[in-house]
């Protein structure tokens, strides 16, 4: 984790096709040839996975969620040996689509447990689903944040990423994004939480990236001011231009 920046896209369920899944991650893996301080992971559906990691040295893979069992009869569901057998290296955990349709904070602390005794680096999403004036969501993201640490804490001292997605800030129009100012608020926040069950110089070393409505412009903003060590990006991922003038952007800092 001695890079500068992490960027990540998540594909969602797109694209429709593998062969255009092909023609995105060549170009995004062009940007992330030269981009020597900056890690560029993509995590796209499952079926493209293996196809994809194949020859891309420049990108690393993920997956965007994994089944916490180890194996066995559970249909349609992938464990964290399956994905990282076929190529992945990280798994998005509790990104708030998955918690939408049914994952507690207690299936998240499985899953994210079970990252790490896959062998896969778990991205952790946490965030909360509204902001009020009193500074309650503080409290809402601090309960994800320990309910996953305290189910890996034999592991914690691993490398593992913080992403930080505020739910009324993911799939909407890209104002909508968190201010940097926000955003140092809360590595401030998660950095001191961490701090509970890490070291002060380990916690240092947890990546905190934002995540949720970034494009090129708020990118830029997020990278210089708001504290953080990367960013998660949902739509832009897609839009292999634009996600090159971002992995060039970081890279340039
Ligand atoms: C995401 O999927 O994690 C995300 C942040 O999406 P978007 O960038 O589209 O808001």
């Amino acid at each position: 984790m001695s890079k500068k920046f992490f960027i990540i896209g998540n594909w969602k369920m797109n694209p429709e096709t593998l062969e255009k899944a092909k023609d995105i991650c060549v170009v995004e893996e062009r940007a992330a040839r030269f981009a020597r301080r900056t890690s560029v992971v993509i995590c796209p559906p499952y079926p493209y996975l293996s196809i994809l990691a194949q020859k891309k040295k420049s990108i690393a893979f993920g997956v965007q969620d994994i089944f916490y069992e180890k194996e066995g009869a559970y249909t349609g569901s992938v464990s964290a040996s399956i994905a990282k057998s076929a190529g992945a290296k990280f798994s998005i955990i509790g990104h708030s689509e998955r918690r939408a349709t049914g994952d507690t904070d207690d299936i998240v602390a499985k899953k994210f447990l079970a990252a790490f005794e896959g062998g896969l680096t778990p991205i952790l999403c946490i965030g909360e689903k509204v902001r009020d004036d009193h500074g309650d969501y503080f409290a809402e993201v601090r309960t994800q944040l320990f309910s996953a640490l305290r189910a890996a804490n034999t592991y914690i001292s691993k490398p593992f990423i913080i992403a930080y997605e505020p739910v009324w800030a993911v799939g909407k129009s890209y104002d909508t994004a968190l201010t940097p100012e926000g955003m140092n608020e809360m590595v401030i926040f998660i950095r001191k939480s961490l701090s509970q069950f890490l070291e002060k110089n380990k916690v240092m070393k947890v990546p905190v990236l934002y995540g949720g409505s970034v494009n090129g412009e708020n990118a830029q903003t997020m990278l210089t001011h708001g504290g953080v060590d990367g960013l998660l990006i949902g739509r832009q991922s897609l839009d292999p231009t634009g996600f090159s003038h971002i992995i060039k952007f970081a890279n340039s800092l």
